[in-house]
């Protein structure tokens, strides 16, 4: 959750109070195809059965967008895009200027404006929700429903991809942008040092221990010194956390048989703990593990000194990079190492995120509704995944694609190029798992291949983590009172966790303590809140109309 500024706080009120057209439209999209179609859809209705090919209007029609993704605001000149007002008769208009980066701050304005374009993405799904609970989004549920067979379709498939989308209240007030790929990130190991010391993939806690005891004490890099950093990651404070996985828990919530825990509460925490201790007395994790930072991946790799971690697919690429100055260099993908209970689990993994809704403003919604369906039609699918065919990527007999020079051999990454001509942006649609595939190495794809081939690893039932931090919907009514909670809660935690892991403060003596000083800081009405969201997430797995 977000803070809200002032600025958002105050234009909300002036939405509600100002915006009475907002409240009928909104009532009329909740009455099907009432008042809405006369508006001046009827004409097209009736023309639909003769458009050609992907037309979605026989006329060219053009609405306004407000998105800024990566401080690149919508621009209608991006071939992708011209490309598929070509197809669809359908062009946009951007209303931030090119030249403002500021994608919150163009949020605000446009809020304290009261001028809404017709069609809303923004980063923050907080606040996305709040727009359309204040009426400055419509509701899409029974435009879904009537005219986005196709984004229905996919809902119907993907349940967190209809929960992403469902608001508190029932309404879906955005299209969210999914993901066809459950994993992010994987356990590397370097194989040429396992090789070295005649050791195997470890596939357990314990024996990943014993691998990386034996990387610390046997000197696999060979330069007679005891500097090998054999556990290490780039994340930052996030990482302890997931080193916490390989014992089943972590310093936040978790569900289980859907009941909501606070892992520093249950058993598995202490186990882990006390494991963490053990391996950061023993050299195992990187002594700098709470402030190494983002450059300690590049820092411990090319010094030859990092041995495992868990990261993206872009750690296979040192195999490359540092093939002449650390010659054999071999970094691979393993499977997460069975938990101290004998169970396989990746805790991290992607989640649909923001994407784009329809204004209160806009005049033509079903138009808009049926455009936004075209991105999950395998045309429209196609070129904001893959860009321009012939162009940008080819396709075989057989269907498979694959991505020209001008995208793998261009001066910017792959991703670069195809955002630098609108694609992979940030609306609703489905990030393609192939089109990411295209752009890896071959370990890389190994690794994403060997994850996603294993979905029971993931576990199902599993609430949105961003970065490791629970991501629920929380009500008007809770949000500050949940946000203080965790204010004095989590720091606390961070703080002990810390301290008993680096040995400046005893575990075994202060757990007792520090459980109690969880419930005097309300731990359990933190609980109470989460256990409540995390039912309501679990609810919208089911398409509702709206209400
Ligand atoms: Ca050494």
């Amino acid at each position: 959750m977000k803070k809200k500024t002032a600025a958002v706080l105050l234009t909300a009120a002036c939405l509600l109070a100002g915006c009475s057209s907002a409240g009928s439209q909104k009532a009329e999209t909740s009455q099907p195809a009432a008042g809405q179609t006369e508006a001046g859809t009827e004409g097209t209705e009736a023309a639909q059965e003769e458009l050609e090919g992907s037309l979605i209007s026989a006329e060219p029609k053009e609405f306004t967008i407000f998105l800024n993704f990566n401080n690149m605001p919508f621009d209608s000149s991006w071939q992708v895009w011209q490309e598929i007002a070509k197809r669809t008769n359908i062009s946009l208009k951007g209303t931030i200027s090119l030249t403002n980066s500021n994608e919150e701050e163009a949020f605000n304005l446009m809020l304290s404006s009261g001028q809404l374009a017709d069609i809303i993405g923004y980063v923050d799904t907080t606040e996305m929700e709040k727009l359309g609970q204040d009426g400055g989004l419509i509701p899409l549920n029974d435009l879904i429903d009537q005219y986005a067979p196709h984004i229905k379709q996919a809902m119907e498939d993907d349940p967190r991809f209809l929960q992403a989308a469902t608001s508190l209240d029932g309404n879906i007030y955005y299209i969210p942008k999914n993901q066809e790929l459950l994993s992010a990130e994987y356990w590397w190991i370097r194989k040429d040092w396992l090789d070295k010391l005649g050791l195997e993939i470890p596939t357990t806690v314990d024996e990943l221990h014993d691998v990386l005891y034996a990387f610390r004490t046997q000197d696999p890099n060979g330069n007679g010194l005891q500097d090998e950093i054999p556990l290490f990651d780039r994340a930052g404070w996030k990482m302890p956390e997931e080193y916490l996985y390989l014992w089943d828990t972590s310093t936040t919530f978790y569900p289980r048989d859907g009941k909501m825990t606070f892992e520093p509460l249950e058993e598995n925490f202490k186990d882990g703990v006390r494991g963490m201790i053990q391996w950061y007395a023993e050299g195992i994790i990187d002594p700098e593990i709470f402030t190494r930072g983002a450059s300690g991946r590049d820092t411990l790799l090319s010094g030859n000194l990092g041995g495992c971690t868990h990261d993206w697919v872009s750690a296979g690429n040192y195999n490359t990079s540092l093939a002449e100055s650390i010659p054999g260099f071999e970094m691979v993908p393993f499977a997460p190492p069975a938990d101290q209970h004998g169970v396989v689990k990746e805790r991290v993994s992607r989640y649909p995120g923001a994407g784009w809704g329809i204004s209160s403003q806009c005049e033509d919604p079903v138009t808009v509704i049926k455009f936004m369906d075209y991105f999950f039609t395998e045309e429209g699918d196609e070129l904001i995944n893959w860009g321009i065919e012939g162009d940008t990527y080819t396709k075989d007999a057989d269907g498979t694609k694959h991505f020209t020079d001008k995208v793998l051999q261009s001066e910017l990454t792959p991703i670069g190029y195809l955002r630098s001509i609108g694609a992979q942006y940030r609306i609703g649609m489905c990030q393609d798992g192939d089109y990411e595939k295209a752009t890896m190495t071959d370990i890389g794809r190994e690794a994403s291949e060997l994850y996603d081939s294993h979905p029971e690893w993931f576990g199902e039932d599993m609430p949105p983590y961003a970065d490791g931090e629970l991501e629920l919907k929380y009500t008007a009514e809770v949000t500050t009172e949940y946000q203080n909670l965790m204010a004095s809660i989590q720091p606390y935690v961070e703080e002990k966790f810390q301290s008993w892991v680096l040995g400046v403060a005893d575990f075994e003596a202060e757990y007792d303590e520090f459980v109690e000083e969880l419930k005097a800081r309300g731990i359990d009405r933190a609980l109470e809140i989460n256990q409540e969201a995390y039912e309501t997430y679990l609810n919208n797995s089911k398409m509702s109309t709206s209400k």
